[in-house]
């Protein structure tokens, strides 16, 4: 069988695949587009510390080697951390992580699956194989809006993905769009650098009292996920049923009242935004925080989508195809939610293995 993806849903099912009497590298193979460790983290900004967004749970198992992101040092970049304690995670448990492997293609052949990737050098390669666990996260597949005018701004457009750091903005004038704590962690960011900043959000932004997101408790959010992933319509926002944590900076923040969010502009000019009351603000840049969308890409030959928009994925597990599972989908999106759900799945593999 095959795993894809090495971030923290795919290290999580291995750990169990492993401790249920799966052989990495033999048993089962985990290829990873990497091309380090640390899945979607060694790619975010610098700037991210642990922390500084949501919990970064442990991965199951992480406590035999000694460490953990509630232990880690916060004077670090988070891509940092996260990559290290990953990398030591796979040793540790002799995961066998094929890296670059980047997934092209799983298709059907006769009774088989079958997995096209490509190397460093672009060659391709196969993989046949009963069963996969799709765990490719979301960071490949960044979402932008779409509102008139969009391709002719003559500025930047940058989504969270482009982010590298708030010097790239000096003295430029930013709008900031999106609802969630990239945005708001942008914006406390570009605050000392950038000229002018603006910070627009299609919803109100609901502050909560709490002081860090604990996502599992916030059950309406993962709950509208979790219904969408079953109905196999596209998946909701996360931030939209979660809400904002009021940590010291934010609160601080808001005092000062930099993170007061104006309405959604109703179109870009080649110069800047306009709102429909016919508000013009000029831009240099625009920064896209409005989020992503699962990278499934490489799915397509299977036809899982549904005309809703979305895959029908319950507990994991496709509805339409018993063959593959989906590891940090919808409702298991967050660190705690990744890690829960590795048991299950590894559980649901192995069983399903057993009766092919
Ligand atoms: P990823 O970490 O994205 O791992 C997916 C892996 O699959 C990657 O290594 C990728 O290279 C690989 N891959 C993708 N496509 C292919 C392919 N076709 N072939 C081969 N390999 C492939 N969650 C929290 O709980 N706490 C936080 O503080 C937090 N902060 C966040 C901050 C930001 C800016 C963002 C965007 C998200 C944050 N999240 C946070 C959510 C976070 O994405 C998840 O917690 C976690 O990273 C998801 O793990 P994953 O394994 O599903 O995905």
């Amino acid at each position: 069988m095959v795993v894809i993806g090495g971030g923290q849903a795919g290290l999580s099912v291995s750990f169990y695949l492993k401790r249920l009497g799966l052989d990495p590298g033999s048993d089962f193979v985990i290829l990873d587009r990497g091309p380090g460790t640390g899945g979607a983290w060694q790619l975010r900004w610098e700037a991210l510390r642990v922390g500084s967004a949501h919990r970064i749970n442990d991965l199951p198992g992480m406590d035999a080697l000694g460490i953990s992101f509630e232990k880690a040092d916060r004077t670090l970049p988070a891509k940092d951390v996260v990559a290290d304690f990953y990398r030591q995670y796979e040793e540790f448990y002799e995961l066998r992580v094929e890296r670059p492997a980047d997934v092209q293609t799983v298709s059907n052949r006769d009774l088989d699956l079958v997995v096209d990737y490509t190397d460093a050098s672009g060659a391709h390669h196969e993989l046949v194989t009963d069963v996969i666990v799709n765990a490719t996260g979301t960071w490949g597949s960044p979402f932008i809006p779409w509102y008139p005018g969009l391709d002719s701004f003559a500025g930047r457009h940058v989504h969270t993905t482009d982010y590298v750091s708030a010097e790239e903005f000096r003295d430029k004038s930013v709008i900031v769009v999106g609802g969630g704590t990239s945005a708001i962690g942008f914006l406390m960011e570009l605050e000392a650098v950038a000229s002018q900043l603006a910070w627009v959000s299609r919803r109100p932004i609901e502050f909560l009292d709490e002081s860090e997101l604990n996502l599992e408790a916030r059950e309406s959010a993962v709950q509208m996920q979790d219904e969408a992933a079953r109905a196999g319509r596209a998946l909701p926002s996360i931030v939209s049923g979660t809400g904002v944590p009021r940590t010291r900076r934010v609160q601080a923040a808001i005092e000062r009242g930099l993170l007061t969010a104006k309405p959604m502009f109703a179109s870009v000019e080649p110069d800047g935004v306009r709102w429909a009351d016919g508000t013009f603000q000029r831009a240099d840049a625009i920064l896209w925080s409005t989020g992503f969308r699962p990278e499934l890409r490489h799915l397509a030959p299977l036809k899982l989508r549904e005309k809703e928009g979305g895959v029908t994925v319950g507990n994991g597990a496709s509805w339409k195809d018993a063959r593959i599972f989906f590891a940090g989908y919808g409702p298991q999106a967050s660190t705690i939610g990744a890690n829960r759900a590795g048991r299950q799945i590894a559980r649901h593999v192995v069983a399903t293995l057993s009766n092919l």
